[in-house]
């Protein structure tokens, strides 16, 4: 089967590699139809992580089930089915609260917690960058959809990984009905994130980025655009709110955040958040930051490098606001707004700007990779 393989630093290739297949009886094979490019796949694309070459990328997958395990009992071949980013068992003391991104039987190293499609120290599992993808636990992991998947394939596929994963970030910053909610990051995940705040009943959602592009598209879901590249984004909010501040906030960045002039500083957008957000406010951090960064050890800051990041904690202290962190459990939210989409509430298709071929993989990850202008997220059809 062709499938993105990652070839080091900067480098993807598309080739002919060994055919995914059913290899436990609880497995489905799936024929991937739809999948996309995620701005976690740049970090792995950047050989800032311990990704290893010839491993084949995606996690953000939908298709169609082509084969199923003599143990698989609910879902039928012929099924369209999204599955979530994280690879879970649905058995395991985590599984069991709800927790399917810390998932404790499928991660292989004893220490560690949570499971993805090629994904970096998330297991072994191969991605769906491709034309086959095998998933195991399908009865438990796949979510099913209905007649309608094959049209609106580009909505649902988003409940992979960056519907639920904005979402949860709003969950995690417990944005409720009337609240002002700032969101830090403007791409793919942060577009999610301001949507489910205003899916909510948000009153007010602001949108802080320094990319025209992405603001004007956060501009038209109805959020407000704040230009953290002519403006303190800090200001902005405290001078509509009163003085006090946003009510909650998100970060969807992670820590490659960046200034206007590419200088990158990991606590550039935590430290926005907590300014902007006022007193006893709630956080919701969905942006990727890992223990270490391979790639930041010849940078200036040997604390980034281990992924130790300098944030006003004293002022977050000071103001009583607590802060979720982590990868989203997808399989908590996906079924709602899976509803949502079916019900015709929900769009999350908006975000994209590119629909391509598999063949076209190298081309879209160097433009999405440069953060060339309007290339917001891609959607693959192998
Ligand atoms: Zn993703
Ligand atoms: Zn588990």
């Amino acid at each position: 089967m062709k499938a993105v393989v990652y070839e080091g630093p900067r480098k993807v290739s598309v080739k002919d590699v060994p055919d995914a297949r059913i290899e436990e009886p609880t497995d489905l094979l799936v024929r991937i139809t739809t999948t996309n490019i995620c701005g976690s796949d740049l970090h792995m694309y950047e050989g800032r992580t311990s990704f290893e070459t010839g491993r084949v990328f995606g996690h953000e997958n939908l298709g169609e089930v082509v084969e199923v395990g003599p143990a698989v009992s609910k879902v039928k071949v012929g099924e369209y089915v999204v599955l979530p980013f994280n690879v879970a068992c649905g058995h395991c003391k985590q599984c069991e609260k709800g927790l399917t991104n810390y998932c404790l039987t499928m991660q292989p190293v004893p220490e560690l917690a949570g499971a993805a499609y090629g994904f970096a120290d998330m297991g072994p599992y191969q991605g769906g960058q491709a034309e086959l993808l095998r998933v195991p636990y399908g009865d438990f992991n796949a979510l099913r959809l209905g007649e309608d998947a094959e049209e609106r394939q580009t909505d649902y596929v988003m409940l992979a990984d960056i519907f639920p994963t904005g979402y949860h970030a709003t969950e995690m910053a417990q944005v409720k009905p009337g609240d002002q909610t700032v969101i830090f990051g403007a791409g793919p995940v942060g577009q999610m994130a301001a949507y489910s705040a205003m899916l909510k009943g948000a009153s007010r959602v602001w949108a802080v980025d320094h990319q025209p592009d992405r603001l004007a598209l956060a501009e038209k879901i109805g959020a407000i655009p704040v230009n953290s590249a002519e403006v303190n984004p800090s200001e902005v909010i405290k001078d509509a709110t009163l003085g006090l501040g946003a009510d909650n906030g998100c970060e969807c960045v992670g820590y490659q955040a960046h200034d206007p002039q590419g200088h990158e500083d990991a606590s550039l957008t935590l430290n926005g958040l907590i300014d902007a957000v006022r007193f006893t406010g709630h956080l919701g951090v969905v942006g990727v930051f890992l223990p270490e960064d391979p790639g930041g050890k010849e940078a200036q800051n040997e604390l980034e490098a281990q992924g130790k990041v300098p944030i006003d904690f004293g002022m977050m202290w000071f103001k009583g606001q607590t802060m979720g962190t982590g990868q989203a459990p997808v399989k908590k939210y996906n079924r709602a707004l899976r509803d949502l989409i079916a019900g015709d509430k929900a769009r999350p298709s908006f975000v994209v700007s590119h629909e391509i071929d598999l063949a076209q993989a190298p081309d879209a990850y160097n433009n999405f990779d440069e953060r060339n202008d309007g290339w917001t997220k891609v959607v693959m059809h192998p």
